[in-house]
């Protein structure tokens, strides 16, 4: 069974997708050239020769492009639709270990234009509403596969992050002219929690953040989508992602786990206040303790905030200034 089920109190899609229980969990580290599906060597990399990185459909995908009809769900409260959509993945590197910050700079490029190629082509098709890109990664978040990989669902529907972030910008530009993201850019550079800047990207740990380390890229520039990037713009976010990656790993003091989640607009309408961003959760609240979304953050939708962000942004800042000794080719600063 395939389908899309309202939840009908809270009013957000929920994706049914039965066979993707059965999808394994972490293959046998042991045997990991065997069983690896993004090593070389690979059935489903059978057919290519080179590559740095490559896009592949996902084996267990939540939506597909020829959905079965669901049923009537017989009740008028009751609300659903086909899982029609697509779920990819790609292969950032042909290397079974890693992440972008040990990835060089013109190769996490190259996962950016894979990111942008997929987001343009999956866009122009008639059904998808939103095209989410994202990036799981540690055993603590529950990731089954260690090969460096992200993952795209092209969606009939648009997530109820998005349209709040949506209302929330429609708003501000309403009500003073200007781009809220814009705004925060201008207002947050030069203080206390910006982590790293370059050139064209910001990087800081937000006033409202959720998660104790969570941070945020937004670029300088009004950018609509990750499409508005011009070339110099698209090398300085693979600069920030190398950077973001490699300063959550030295605060932790091991290869760290997190979620990256790329925030662009709808693919439908016209969102001109929008502006594109990436958003980093971490899991940890500090160092070995990790912090669990439970009854007052699931339950309520509360979050509550172990420490100061200030604090946090300080202590990042640090990670990040010894993450780029380490990195050494970067083209920004820590703050
Ligand atoms: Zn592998
Ligand atoms: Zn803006
Ligand atoms: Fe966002």
């Amino acid at each position: 069974m395939h389908e899309i089920r309202l939840n009908p109190l809270v009013k957000w899609w929920i994706i049914v997708a039965e066979h993707r229980s059965m999808r394994p969990w972490r293959p046998d580290e042991t045997a990991r050239e065997v069983k690896c599906p993004f090593c070389p060597g690979a059935p489903e990399l059978a057919h290519l020769d080179k590559w740095d990185v490559v896009v592949l459909p996902n084996k267990y995908p939540a939506l597909v492009e020829e959905p079965e009809r669901p049923k009537s769900p017989g009740f008028e409260a009751y609300e659903v639709k086909e899982a029609r959509g697509a779920c990819k993945v790609i292969v950032e590197t042909p290397s079974h270990e890693g992440d972008f910050y040990t990835l060089s700079l013109d190769h996490v490029v190259k996962v950016i234009e894979a990111y942008s190629s997929e987001y343009a082509e999956l866009s122009k098709r008639e059904y998808v509403e939103y095209v989410a890109v994202f990036r799981n990664k540690g055993k603590e978040i529950g990731v089954s596969l260690t090969h460096p990989h992200s993952q795209i669902y092209a969606l009939p529907f648009i997530p109820p992050r998005i349209l709040a972030e949506l209302d929330s910008m429609k708003e501000y530009y309403e009500k003073h002219g200007k781009c809220l993201i814009c705004d925060v850019v201008a207002y947050e550079t030069g203080g206390e929690r910006v982590v790293y800047e370059n050139e064209h990207f910001l990087v800081l740990l937000p006033f409202y953040a959720m998660w104790p380390y969570e941070l945020h890229v937004y670029p300088k520039r009004h950018s609509n989508s990750i499409l508005d990037l011009r070339e110099e713009e698209v090398v300085h976010f693979a600069d920030t992602l190398r950077v973001v990656t490699a300063t959550y790993t030295e605060l932790l003091e091991h290869d760290a786990p997190y979620i990256m989640a790329l925030h662009n607009p709808p693919t439908k309408g016209n969102y001109p206040y929008y502006h594109f961003h990436v958003e980093f959760y971490q899991p940890y609240r500090e160092k070995g303790k990790l912090k669990y979304a439970a009854g007052i953050e699931w339950g309520y939708w509360v979050f509550t905030y172990d420490g100061s962000p200030e604090a946090k942004a300080r202590e990042l800042r640090a990670s990040c200034a010894k993450a780029v000794q380490k990195l050494g080719e970067v083209l920004g600063k820590c703050k």
